[in-house]
């Protein structure tokens, strides 16, 4: 197999202490149907700022959303994902994009909006934004990308930089295999859909597996999420698993690693993982659940970025 080097990237060109502008060019919503997850295409323009053609897919910046919090102190930076290619969106090394999901809920009988999603959210072209970064050197793609097949795992908005990432093999004479699997609680909530499904159309090495958790059950009871598929799309997914040179690159909710490391073992998979303690000779299917934190880690081959 090819040895895996991750490219050198730069971090922290701009801190919050002294952040840059950028500049918001366009904004809209990247699911098809209408859902209360309201998720947003937000790209931004970087000219003349030292991000321009400095920002690696997998990595992130940091928005500093205007105001202050309940004890008077200016808001705290969040970090987004990029989810347009390193070469720009569109292939325009100005464009950098991400995507957001509004921060909704109730606490207390009272509807609580999240500062930065929602400020993010309701910005228009031309709108100016402080902003940090970028950050991240580790989920990042191999400097040698062609040399391996993907398997990405997401959840909701940890779709971001895997739009990115298979944007930027594909357009590069890729031949290898890549596979998709995104989880959302309903059909409605698919994120970029049509991109995804369009993309599958044309290219025979891309598969794209949607787990949709609220709308119909396993023959089990549970549900579908992401590392259901190891088990349920064994034909699309064991042969890719099965090769050498597959990577896999996990992004979204905490938690989920636990389930895709658990289903990875289960199937035959345990080069994927670092095992400790006693766990290589536990059955993978009696693995209990707070022990595996401390004893399943994840191998050189595969990458995460969960919170
Ligand atoms: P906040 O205002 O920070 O609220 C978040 C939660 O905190 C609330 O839901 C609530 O439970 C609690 N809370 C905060 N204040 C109060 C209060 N006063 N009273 C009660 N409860 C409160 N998000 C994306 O949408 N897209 C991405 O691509 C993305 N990438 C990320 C990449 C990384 C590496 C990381 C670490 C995070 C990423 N996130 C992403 C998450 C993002 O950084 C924010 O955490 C998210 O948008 C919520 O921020 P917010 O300011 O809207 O919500
Ligand atoms: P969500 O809508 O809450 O969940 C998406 C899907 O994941 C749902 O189908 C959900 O199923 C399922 N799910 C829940 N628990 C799971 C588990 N343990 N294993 C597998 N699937 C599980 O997702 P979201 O609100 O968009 O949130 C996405 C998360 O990713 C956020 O925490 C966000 O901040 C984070 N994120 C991280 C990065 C990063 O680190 N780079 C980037 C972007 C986003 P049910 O709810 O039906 O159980």
């Amino acid at each position: 197999m090819s040895e895996i080097v991750l490219p050198e990237v730069e971090l922290n060109i701009y801190s919050p202490k002294e952040p840059t502008e950028i500049t918001v060019v366009e904004n809209y919503v990247c699911t098809k149907e209408s859902s209360p997850n309201f998720v947003r295409h937000v790209t931004f323009d970087v000219s003349g700022t030292e991000l321009e053609g400095r920002v690696r897919i997998g990595q992130s910046i940091g928005i500093l959303p205007p105001g202050e919090d309940e004890r008077g102190r200016p808001h705290k930076l969040r970090l987004y994902s990029v989810s347009s290619p390193t070469n720009g969106e569109g292939g325009k090394s100005n464009l950098v994009s991400t995507t957001v999901k509004r921060t909704i809920e109730e606490l207390d009988g009272k509807l609580y909006t999240g500062v930065c999603s929602n400020y993010l959210a309701d910005l228009k072209p031309g709108d100016k934004v402080k902003a940090t970064g970028p950050s991240g050197k580790r989920f990042l793609l191999p400097e040698n990308p062609r040399n391996f097949n993907y398997v990405f795992f997401a959840t909701g908005t940890g779709i971001a930089p895997f739009r990115g990432m298979i944007m930027e093999l594909l357009e590069s004479d890729y031949d290898g295999h890549i596979a998709l699997v995104f989880g959302a609680a309903y059909r409605t909530d698919l994120i970029y859909p049509d991109y995804f499904m369009e993309t599958e159309k044309e290219n025979e090495n891309f598969h794209y597996i949607a787990k949709i958790s609220r709308e119909d059950r396993r023959p089990d009871g549970s549900k579908h999420y992401v590392q259901t598929a190891i088990d349920d799309n064994k034909e699309q997914l064991h042969p890719i698993l099965e090769q050498e040179n597959t990577l896999i690159y996990i992004c979204g909710l905490k938690g989920m690693e636990k389930g895709i490391y658990q289903n990875l073992a289960k199937n035959g998979f345990p080069e994927y993982l670092v095992l400790k303690g006693d766990f290589e000779n536990i059955d993978p299917a009696e693995w209990d659940w707070d022990e595996m934190t401390r004893n399943v880690k994840p191998g050189d081959r595969t990458f995460e970025e969960v919170y």
